[in-house]
C-alpha cells in the first residue's frame, strides 16, 4: 500500500485550514489597511470601517443585533469572558453556576477556577449519547443561580444539546445562559432570540479563519465584568489594538460558509455517513460513539476494541492520514476523554476511540483511502495486542 504520498486532513474540530479568499482579505487588511481602527486619519478610519462591517457580518449570522457583538483572541477567551465576567458582575445575587461534565478545557477551567474560590458548581451528566436533559437543569436551579453554561454542541462526539429546551428555562428563571457554539457555529443554524441564549462564544480557526480572533455574543443589558483593561476597545470591554486582520478573516469565514450553508452541511453529513457505513461493515468490534443524527454534519467518533487510541492515529498518520484520539488538548496525556466518560464508556474503551471529523475540503476517494487502509490498521494493531485478546476470550462464556 503506498505511504506517505498523501495528506488528508480529517481532523476539523480542532483546527481547520484557512479559505484562500479568507487568506487573501487578511493579507490586505495586514499590508494596506493597516490602521489603527482608533486613529481619526484615513488609515484608522478605513480600519474602523473593516472592523464594524464585520461585526455585522458576525451579527447577521446568528440574527442578532451589530452592538452585541465583542471580539475576543478565540473561543478561549470568549469562554473566559463569559464565565468570569458574569461570575464578577452578579455575585451579590449569588455564587451557583450550573455546567456540564462534557464541557470543553475553556469552560471547565474557569468553573474550576471559581469553585476553588468558593462558588457552588453543578456539574449536569449526560445520557449515552452525550446529551444533557433539560429537566436536570430546571431541577438544579436555586434562587442562588446565576449562570448555566452548556456548550452548543460537543466536541468529541458531536452531540447537539437541547439548547431552545434550556433557553426556555433559563428566560422562565431569569438566569443567564452563556452557550459555547465554537463547534456549531458555521455548521448548525444559530438564531439569538429562538435559543434564548445571552453570551454565545464563537471562534475563527474552526471555521476556516485564522487562529486567534473569536467573537463573544452579549444580549443587550447584560452586566458583564470586563477581563482585560488598557485603552478602553470594544466599548471598554475589551481593551488592546483591536484584531483587524483576523476579525475581517472571521467576518469573510462567516459570509462564505453562509452562502452554501445548508448544501455544504448536508454533503459533509452525508460523506460522514459514508464512512460511517464503510467502517461499521468493514472492522468488527467497532461502537459509534454518540446521537445517530443530533451531531455535528462532520463528527465520526468509533472505539475500535482492544486497540490504543494513540496507536490507530500514528499508524495512520504513516499513511498520510490525520484524525484525533479525543480532543487536542486531551491528546498529550493518556487520560481518557471527560466526555466519553460522562456517556457511561468504560474507560478502557474510551482510550480506545478515535475521533475523525470531515470538513468541506474532504472528498470521496479520500474516504474511500481511509477505508482502504484502516481494517489493515485496526487487524494488526490487534494481532499486535495478542494479550487482549486472550483476555476477551475469558468474557466468552
Ligand atoms: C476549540 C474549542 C474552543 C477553544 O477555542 P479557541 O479559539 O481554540 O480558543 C472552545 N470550545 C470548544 C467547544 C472548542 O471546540
Amino acid at each position: 500500500m503506498e505511504k506517505f504520498h498523501r495528506r488528508i486532513y480529517l481532523d476539523h474540530s480542532a483546527t481547520t485550514p484557512v479559505l484562500p479568499e479568507v487568506a487573501k482579505a487578511v493579507y490586505d487588511a495586514m499590508t494596506i489597511y493597516f490602521g489603527n481602527a482608533s486613529e481619526p486619519h484615513f488609515f484608522g478610519v478605513e480600519a474602523k470601517k473593516i472592523l464594524e462591517q464585520s461585526r455585522l457580518s458576525i451579527a447577521n449570522a446568528i440574527k442578532s443585533h451589530a452592538d452585541e457583538i465583542l471580539f475576543t483572541s478565540g473561543g478561549t477567551e470568549s469562554n473566559n469572558m463569559a464565565i468570569f465576567g458574569i461570575a464578577e458582575g452578579y455575585y451579590k445575587k449569588g455564587n451557583h453556576i450550573i455546567t456540564s461534565e462534557i464541557e470543553h478545557p475553556a469552560v471547565l477551567m474557569p468553573i474550576k477556577i471559581l469553585e476553588n474560590e468558593g462558588f457552588e458548581i453543578t456539574y449536569l451528566p449526560v445520557d449515552s449519547n452525550g446529551i444533557v436533559d433539560p429537566q436536570d437543569i430546571k431541577n438544579a436551579i436555586t434562587n442562588k443561580t446565576i449562570l448555566v453554561t452548556i456548550m452548543h454542541s460537543n466536541n468529541i462526539v458531536g452531540a447537539f444539546q437541547p439548547i431552545e429546551e434550556i433557553g426556555k428555562i433559563t428566560k422562565e428563571y431569569n438566569v443567564i445562559f452563556h452557550c459555547d457554539a465554537v463547534q456549531s457555529y458555521m455548521s448548525s443554524e444559530i438564531d439569538i432570540d429562538k435559543l434564548n441564549v445571552d453570551l454565545l462564544s464563537i471562534s475563527g480557526h474552526k471555521i476556516y479563519a485564522p487562529k486567534g480572533a473569536g467573537a463573544l455574543y452579549i444580549r443587550k443589558g447584560t452586566r458583564i465584568v470586563p477581563q482585560i483593561y488598557g485603552g478602553g476597545q470594544e466599548r471598554g470591554r475589551r481593551s488592546g489594538t483591536e484584531n483587524i486582520p483576523g476579525i475581517l478573516g472571521l467576518a469573510k469565514a462567516t459570509e462564505i460558509l453562509m452562502s452554501d450553508f445548508k448544501e455544504r452541511n448536508q454533503r459533509i453529513a452525508k460523506l460522514r455517513d459514508y464512512l460511517r457505513d464503510g467502517v461499521l461493515q468493514n472492522i468488527q468490534d467497532v461502537i459509534y460513539n454518540g446521537h445517530p443524527d443530533k451531531r455535528l454534519p462532520g463528527n465520526c467518533n468509533f472505539t475500535f476494541k482492544n486497540v490504543e487510541a494513540s496507536d490507530i492515529v500514528s499508524r495512520l498518520n504513516e499513511y498520510g492520514i490525520a484524525i484525533s484520539a479525543g480532543s487536542a488538548c486531551k491528546s498529550a496525556s493518556s487520560e481518557a476523554s471527560n466526555t466519553l466518560l460522562a456517556m457511561g464508556i468504560c474507560p478502557e474503551y474510551a482510550r480506545s476511540s478515535v475521533r475523525i471529523t470531515l470538513g468541506r475540503e474532504n472528498t470521496k476517494e479520500e474516504i474511500d483511502y481511509l477505508l482502504n487502509v484502516l481494517p489493515e490498521v485496526i487487524s494488526s494493531l490487534r494481532n499486535k495486542n495478542s494479550s487482549y485478546e486472550d483476555r476477551d476470550k475469558y468474557f466468552i462464556f
